[in-house]
């Protein structure tokens, strides 16, 4: 018998169900694959940095395998209609018996899935896996039997679902029968643009393995207290080892109960708000599977697909770049300019000013993130800018709109963050930081920084008259 693992958004050995199952059988004969689609990607616009990092980890992957026993083969392809055709050819060759791999939840994804088996057409066995979160999309509803479109009521079934589930990781596959393979060859470069990832995130699930331990071990109970100070190294910086799947869910679960073993009891911990994030994570999985025009970029809430956004590229140019005179938006598109990572709040903060101070729609923000993002996950982030533009699930109403300056006053007080990011604001006094020209004005140099490109509260009332006539229906 012949098994065939295909790898895609789960670039780990450890608690991978797709290859646990596949390896159950000791006789079998046991292949991997990984077929890059850059031509797919560019569609979806990965960022060249995120697609360094897949590069990395399916080094290590390939490297981990073979000391299994298992080869992994790298093909390089384009998109995912070559993929399968590929892909049922390989089987063809390899007298493949059964396919196993994890799902993936967006669209373009599951079509392929869905074709591949029609393709492969009964000959070859498919087995698809619910790997990359807690709980299978469809498995928390209302008593309706609907998906939750509201968050809190959706966590609260989520983690009654939780307690009643197998959660347990699954171990790395044993050493095949015929003992472990040469070092392989590493996989040829992407045929897609390159990126400098730095040293913040080394290949390989033992070094994001190392990092969760760690913050579960020494940071978590702090993270209430520092989660919103982009100053501080206060969050776990996971993302994008969980966006690509060296890392799954369940093992940041069971570290976090492992260090914290009150977690679902006392809901006023770290430990707890921690979790919450990775339900957020979850409930944005689960809406793309309830509402996959999601996955098109379609407004949850219907009328404000009526919003007639300023299309102004100089000003999203200025928003890209970081140079809106908004000293929080600028240092926090900065940060994401320079290393593919962005600060939670700040990703609120700047999403709101592009659709709330800017008036451009959502989408342009949403892509420019995805194309810049080491950690891009179309749902996570399709679920962000919808909450940041009040046309999602459960979003900030519209109404609500964040002052950037008190965002910044906020949550970075003495100007730590905006100073490391925008050097040119060096000299500028805390008090000052957050409205540099208040303070360049009474001195004799001139402030190598831009104006505000738009006055906050004149920009807030146009976004509520723009919000309120497409609700109106004009
Ligand atoms: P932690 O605070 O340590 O949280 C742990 C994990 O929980 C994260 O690694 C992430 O997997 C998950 N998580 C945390 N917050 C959220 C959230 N609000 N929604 C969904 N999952 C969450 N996250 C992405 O992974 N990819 C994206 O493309 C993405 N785009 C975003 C765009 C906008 C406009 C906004 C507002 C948020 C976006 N997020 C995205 C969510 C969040 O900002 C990041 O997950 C978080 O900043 C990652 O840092 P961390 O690993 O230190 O998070």
């Amino acid at each position: 018998t012949t098994h065939l693992v295909w790898l895609r958004n789960d670039l780990r050995i450890t608690d991978n169900k797709a290859l646990h199952a596949a390896c159950s059988d000791p006789e079998a004969r046991v292949l991997a694959v990984f077929i890059a689609t850059p031509q797919q990607w560019r569609q979806h616009e990965m960022a060249p940095r995120q697609a360094a990092l897949i590069h990395a980890s399916l080094r290590a992957v390939q490297q981990a395998l073979a000391q299994k026993g298992i080869a992994l083969h790298c093909h390089a392809g384009t998109d995912f209609a070559a993929s399968i055709d590929w892909l049922a050819d390989y089987c063809r060759r390899e007298q493949v018996d059964a396919l196993f791999y994890n799902r993936q939840y967006e669209l373009n994804e599951r079509r392929r899935d869905a074709r591949l088996e029609q393709q492969l057409n009964g000959r070859v066995r498919c087995h698809g896996f619910d790997d990359s979160l807690l709980l299978p999309p469809g498995s928390v509803q209302t008593g309706g039997g609907e998906m939750y479109k509201v968050y809190t009521p959706f966590r609260n079934a989520f983690i009654h679902r939780l307690t009643e589930s197998d959660l347990n990781c699954l171990p790395a596959p044993k050493t095949r029968a015929g003992g472990a393979l040469p070092v392989p060859e590493a996989p040829a470069a992407f045929d897609y643009p390159t990126a400098d990832i730095g040293d913040g995130y080394p290949a390989g699930e033992e070094g994001a393995l190392q990092r969760l331990r760690a913050f579960c071990r020494e940071q978590v109970q702090d993270y209430l207290r520092q989660r919103d100070l982009p100053a501080l190294a206060g969050t776990s910086s996971l993302s994008p080892y969980l966006a690509i799947g060296v890392l799954s869910p369940r093992q940041c679960f069971n570290r976090l109960r492992a260090e914290c073993p009150q977690l679902l009891e006392d809901r006023e911990s770290g430990a707890f708000a921690w979790l919450n994030e990775l339900i957020w994570r979850e409930f944005y999985r689960h809406l793309l599977v309830a509402y996959p025009e999601l996955c098109r970029h379609r407004p949850f809430i219907a009328w404000t697909d009526k919003v007639r956004w300023c299309d102004d590229a100089a000003k999203l140019q200025a928003w890209q770049r970081g140079e809106t005179g908004y000293p929080i938006v600028d240092a926090a598109m900065r940060q994401l300019n320079a290393t593919g990572w962005m600060h939670n709040r700040l990703r609120m903060i700047s999403a709101s000013f592009l659709v709330k101070d800017l008036l451009i729609d959502w989408r342009a923000g949403e892509r420019y993130f995805m194309s810049q993002l080491l950690d891009g996950d179309l749902a996570a982030n399709n679920g962000g800018w919808q909450w940041a533009a009040s046309t999602g699930t459960d979003a900030a109403p519209y109404f609500r709109i964040f002052n950037p300056t008190t965002q910044g006053e906020r949550f970075d007080p003495q100007g730590t963050f905006i100073r490391k990011w925008l050097p040119e604001l060096a000299d500028v006094p805390d008090n000052d930081i957050h409205h540099p020209h208040r303070w360049a004005e009474k001195q004799p140099c001139v402030l190598n920084y831009p104006l505000p490109i738009v006055d906050h509260k004149q920009a807030r009332l146009e976004t509520l008259a723009a919000f309120e006539a497409a609700k109106r229906g004009e």
